[in-house]
């Protein structure tokens, strides 16, 4: 397979995507030889500003893809935790919404897509807010947005969400969040401008101590894929029938994660890939394919954008291959659905 071969006529997608459940499913020969061959692409560099994410081995690579009516097709490495890191703010970003309404949230952090690195410290010269809530500033500040009664509360609720969003209990990372706290200096700072003016509360350091939790949080690959296949679904976890967030919030998570999810490469996967993704520095990546389901990859070696080499590869491979472009005119995405409909019926 070739990631210059035209995607495929879509009733080959949805006889292939149809067939998923059977153990002799084409869609299952493609993830098998796709995560076999990007198994042996060793490029890329893991992180290691957080001494404790240096610890990853560069070998770990888990693909799973979960379907809106809960099918799982995955390969390799789908079971090793690692931290969530960014991918959880587009996350915590829903919970925002859901804790503080629209309007709320948008007086505080922007939407606008930034060229800059993630961890920039910039803000917007007129309204004072961070750009997006996707890179570290618009994160912290999102962060001053959770309700609770008290720091642990906010802890437990924010828990809790991630906990709805993959159907399983989940933890912190107790030493990478340690190592993100003594480190995060830069972090710090942004959390200390954005207070300066008036974008945090009185309780800005709380929050801050918020994001690193947020950040530390342990998921697989399998995870990655239900909690995309719980956007997919509007809201829905297809595993367990728990609504993780509203339907109409689930629009403005997805067009954040389309814009601004991959870093400064997130124009060129709009363009490329054409699914609303977001990746984070220990490896992770969550893609969404609106309507039909969720792609879960995690592989340590990340390139100079600080994305996962094999997650972007085979992210785009299997965007070319099965037509998931999302902007386009009836893509194997559609194809998927429908035939998924076609064998409840
Ligand atoms: N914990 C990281 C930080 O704030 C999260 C960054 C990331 O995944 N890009 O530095």
């Amino acid at each position: 397979m070739s990631t210059n071969q035209p995607a495929p006529p879509i009733d080959e997608v949805g006889a292939l995507l149809g067939r998923m459940r059977s153990a002799a499913s084409p869609v299952r020969d493609v993830l098998r030889e796709l995560h076999e061959r990007l198994s042996k692409d060793d490029s890329g560099e893991v992180a290691t500003y957080i001494p404790e994410l240096a610890k990853a081995n560069p070998g770990w690579f888990g693909l799973s893809i979960c379907t809106v009516d809960g099918n799982t097709i995955e390969f390799g490495d789908v079971s090793q935790p690692f931290t969530i890191q960014s991918i959880s703010k587009a996350f915590v970003y829903g919970m925002a919404l859901e804790d503080r309404g629209l309007e709320n949230v948008l007086a505080k952090v922007g939407v606008e897509p930034t060229g800059d690195a993630f961890n920039s410290i910039v803000l917007d010269e007129i309204s004072n807010r961070p750009f997006n809530p996707m890179v570290n500033a618009g994160a912290i500040a999102t962060c001053d947005l959770i309700n609770g009664a008290d720091h642990p509360e906010r802890v437990a609720r924010m828990l809790n969400m991630i906990r709805t969003y993959c159907g399983r209990e989940i933890h912190i990372d107790h030493s990478v969040f340690l190592s993100e706290r003594m480190t995060g200096h830069r972090n710090r700072a942004m959390a200390h401008l954005m207070r300066n003016f008036g974008m945090m509360g009185e309780k800005f350091e709380e929050s801050l101590e918020l994001y690193f939790q947020q950040c530390s949080i342990l998921v697989t690959a399998s995870d990655l894929a239900v909690m995309g296949a719980t956007l997919a679904n509007a809201g829905v976890n297809p595993k367990t029938g728990e609504r993780a967030i509203s339907a109409d919030n689930v629009k403005y998570v997805l067009s954040l994660m389309l814009t601004c999810g991959m870093y400064d490469y997130a124009g060129e996967w709009a363009f490329r890939v054409g699914l609303p993704a977001k990746s984070g520095v220990a490896g992770g990546i969550v893609a969404v394919i609106p309507g039909v389901g969720g792609i879960g990859v995690f592989s340590p070696p990340l390139d100079a954008k600080g994305n996962s080499v094999r997650g972007v590869r085979a992210c785009t491979e299997l965007s070319q291959r099965f037509g998931l472009h999302c902007l386009a005119t009836g893509s194997g995405g559609n194809a998927l659905l429908e035939a998924l409909t076609a064998r409840r019926r």
